[in-house]
């Protein structure tokens, strides 16, 4: 790397005060964080520091016009207790992709890799050893330049945090498909990570807690019958014994692990379609009986198996038993805890 990171710890850890058996979700952060600024056309001071606040300008046009993108990762531990990082440079690939959407600077992929590590270096102590736990990691960037007025911005934070994780959703979740609201529109920013499409789902996800629901399975924003994804997950059907998922079309976040699902699916020997796949046909095949298995997949849960789909005036219940889901599960936790050979070469050490 070309700029060395800076690092500077706090002599007032907070790790005593955290019980890895009870986690606040989403809510205990760790000592340090990443942080580097974007001024005059590069990226500078890449440093490690304790996690304070940041002093921002209420102009800063992030709050005003959205220039907000992350990333969602995780770091186990593997043997010998050595940190790990699942496919990283995948994650930095698709932040690059989001900035792009974005009118943002691209963060050069081995910065983004390197902060990653270094920041879980530092935090290491931090990573939940509970099996199915693990720190999750999440890189943003934002516009921070004072500014009133509909231009890209000309300066920016690109900063990692840390929150140690429980196992998320241990329970089947029920979706609702959403016909009024929608997500992502061709030509939209629905393949991008951008802060904006999680703002304007949370009213719809909010309606569908309210009727008893988990999350919100999305429709397309023509005809509203084409599935999207799911919360912040993409979806999987086995269907008469083979998987098909959504092409990703654009308006589809290109999941990680739907693409490491994928993989090892196919090395189970089972044929995988990726293809246009519609709410009326997920109907058809539950009342022929050949809907087998349904799940989410997704950094936060890995793999979330799917109880029930409310569209209209129907509910679609998916079988009890779901074998494969479960198999996928296992396969990615014992993956990334180094219990099972990693013959793809996503598991990244840090070292
Ligand atoms: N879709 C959305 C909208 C998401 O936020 C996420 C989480 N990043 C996913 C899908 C799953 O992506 P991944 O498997 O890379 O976590």
């Amino acid at each position: 790397m070309e700029q060395q990171i800076k690092i500077t710890t706090t002599s007032d850890s907070k790790l005593k005060d955290i019980d890895f058996d009870n986690i606040p979700l989403g809510k205990a952060f760790t000592d340090h964080m990443f942080i580097c600024d974007y001024e005059d056309g590069a990226w500078q001071n890449p440093r490690i520091e304790p996690l304070e606040f940041i002093p921002t300008h209420p102009a800063a046009m992030a709050l005003h016009y959205g220039q907000a993108i992350f990333e969602g990762m995780k770091a186990t531990v593997g043997k010998d207790n050595t940190p790990l990082l699942f496919r990283p440079e995948e994650n930095a690939k698709r932040f690059n992709h989001s900035a792009a959407r974005m009118g943002m600077p691209s963060v050069p992929e081995e910065l983004f890799v390197e902060a990653v590590k270094q920041i879980v270096g530092v935090e290491y102590g931090w990573i939940p050893p509970q099996e199915g736990s693990a720190l999750y990691l999440r890189p943003f960037m934002y516009a921070d330049e004072p500014f009133i007025g509909m231009r890209a911005a000309t300066s920016y934070k690109f900063i990692v945090i840390c929150s140690p994780a429980g196992p998320f959703f241990t329970k089947k979740i029920r979706l609702y498909a959403e016909t009024k609201y929608i997500r992502a529109a061709d030509g939209g920013t629905g393949e991008a990570k951008a802060a904006g499409n999680y703002a304007a789902a949370i009213l719809p996800t909010e309606k569908a807690k309210a009727k008893g629901y988990d999350q919100v399975l999305w429709l397309d924003a023509n005809e509203h019958k084409y599935i999207q994804e799911v919360g912040t997950m993409n979806i999987f059907f086995k269907v008469d014994g083979k998987f098909i998922t959504p092409s990703t079309n654009g308006s589809i976040l290109k999941g990680i692990t739907r693409d490491s699902v994928i993989t090892l699916l196919k090395d189970k020997g089972f044929e995988v379609v990726e293809r246009p796949i519609t709410i009326d046909e997920v109907i058809e095949f539950s009342k022929e009986g050949k809907l087998e298995e349904a799940f989410g997949t997704g950094t936060a849960v890995a793999i979330a198996m799917i109880e029930a789909i409310g569209y209209n005036e129907e509910l679609i219940t998916l079988p009890d038993t779901n074998p494969v889901s479960q198999d996928m599960k296992n396969t990615l936790d014992e993956i990334k805890a180094q219990k099972r050979e990693d013959k793809h070469g996503w598991i990244t050490p840090v070292s």
